[in-house]
């Protein structure tokens, strides 16, 4: 009978962890899905990049109120949760506080838990108000309502939660050590929830323990759905920045990258003496691509799934982006969450079927519109100010490489331009002939 407890503890935390597990499986087997990108070269400045932007933060700050409230938000977070494997060593030995023989150390550490507990709540209830409040236009963009709205504030009524359970146990621990409590030793340092201590005035020392245990066993199991809730939601970026920034695109920003197949028969045009008759060369061997740019996430590469997977629907880039200012129908936070949404339902028909089954759609047209992508303007502002490394712009080029190359639907201006291009070597309507009359004016 006096184990069970602790097996209770194991099982949940098997579950826990488990379900965990098998949602990771499926993201990376959904990355998967993407086609290949070479992310090996340079290793040093991709440390670099991610020490830099996930770790540290660095974009986050360009933004200084959002900026320091995430970073302590974060950070405290982060690090309160270390006290976790104290509680998991609890859980499964049936120990009470197993890391106070650190003694002095112990007691910094628990303070100093405490403040982070204490400055994370409050930032959470100033994120909340910047939302629901202030109500700052980027969250209440067209493409923030429903799901993605409720998220945003799930994950901070859960982190006060989590907080408030965090307090609370500590204070009813303290008010059991001064007691003298059986179990209850003294051990650690409660600058914050010493302040709690008079709510408890004339509870018995039973209620005391049934308080404790209550607001320890639903904070471990608070971080293990919090854990779960991750795939769920946007906040996988806690996870997925890491990898997002590591991997992220090294070339200056406005270089795209080019078509290998069509980088080849631009040059075989160029070159007067090849034949076009000739059989391919070795390395030229692979042929034409299946299909010219994308229409659908298994089109893009496994970086650009990363990145739709990774985005934090801040929508720093969609108030940025001068094409969304002009009041066009383009937001690049929508690309990214439209790219993740249409990758999770792939993944679902394929945990359903066993393999995809096609399901008549796509993400051209079902779900981004061929109106939104031509209302880019390819001016990069949107790369530049995400905080994790995000290309939405990648996407929506790769896209319109579709909508050009496989179906020549581009709009008619740009038609004529390309025209252009093609008969009189310039974009605008006359012979190359004509070229230098403005001389005889
Ligand atoms: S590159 Fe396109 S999507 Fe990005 S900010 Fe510029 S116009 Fe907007
Ligand atoms: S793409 Fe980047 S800037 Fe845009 S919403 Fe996602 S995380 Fe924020």
């Amino acid at each position: 009978m006096q184990y069970i407890p602790n097996i209770l503890f194991i099982l949940v935390l098997i579950a826990g962890i488990g379900y965990f597990t098998k949602n990771v499986r499926k993201v990376i087997r959904n990355i998967r899905l993407g086609k290949d990108v070479d992310r090996s070269d340079n290793k040093g400045e991709r440390f670099k990049n991610m020490a830099m932007i996930a770790l540290g933060q660095s974009k986050m700050v360009r933004r200084p109120v959002a900026g320091i409230l995430h970073i302590v938000v974060y950070l405290g977070f982060i690090i309160i949760n270390i006290e976790v494997l104290e509680i998991i060593i609890d859980g499964i030995f049936g120990t009470h506080r197993i890391f106070a023989f650190l003694g002095g150390l112990y007691d910094f550490l628990i303070g100093a838990f405490e403040i982070l507990a204490f400055l994370v709540f409050v930032g959470v209830v100033l994120f909340w108000i910047r939302r629901n409040v202030i109500k700052l236009k980027r969250f209440w963009n067209p493409e923030m309502k429903g799901w993605p709205k409720n998220d945003g504030n799930f994950i901070l009524y859960f982190e006060m939660v989590l907080m408030t359970l965090f307090l609370v146990m500590n204070a009813s621990d303290l008010q059991l050590q001064t007691l003298g409590a059986d179990h209850y030793s003294k051990a650690g340092a409660y600058p914050v929830s010493q302040f709690l201590l008079p709510l408890f005035d004339g509870m018995s020392e039973t209620a005391l323990i049934v308080l404790e245990r209550t607001c320890w066993w639903l904070h471990i199991i608070g971080i293990l759905v919090f854990l779960n809730y991750l795939y769920f939601s946007k906040h996988l970026h806690i996870l997925l920045a890491f990898p997002n920034t590591y991997y992220g695109d090294l070339n200056p920003k406005g270089e795209l990258d080019n078509l290998e197949a069509v980088t080849k028969e631009v040059q075989l045009m160029m070159d007067p003496s090849a034949d076009p008759f000739a059989a391919p060369a070795d390395d030229q061997q692979e042929g034409e691509p299946e299909k010219f740019g994308a229409s659908d996430v298994a089109d893009l590469n496994w970086v650009q799934l990363l990145n739709a997977y990774t985005c934090t629907e801040c929508g720093r880039c969609t108030s940025e982006c001068p094409a969304n200012q002009t009041g066009k129908k383009l937001s690049p936070r929508k690309i990214m969450m439209d790219t993740r949404d249409r990758l999770k339902e792939v993944g679902d028909n394929i945990d359903k079927n066993g393999s995809f089954v096609d399901d008549g759609k796509q993400l051209l047209n079902d779900y981004i519109t061929p109106e939104e992508l031509w209302a880019c303007t390819s001016c990069n502002a949107c790369v530049e100010t995400c905080p994790v490394s995000i290309s939405p712009l990648s996407i929506i080029i790769d896209m319109r490489r579709y909508l050009v190359m496989e179906q020549s639907a581009a709009p008619s201006d740009l038609n004529n331009m390309m025209t252009n291009i093609e008969n009189n070597g310039a974009p605008w309507p006359f012979n190359q002939m004509d070229r230098l009359n403005w001389s005889n004016e």
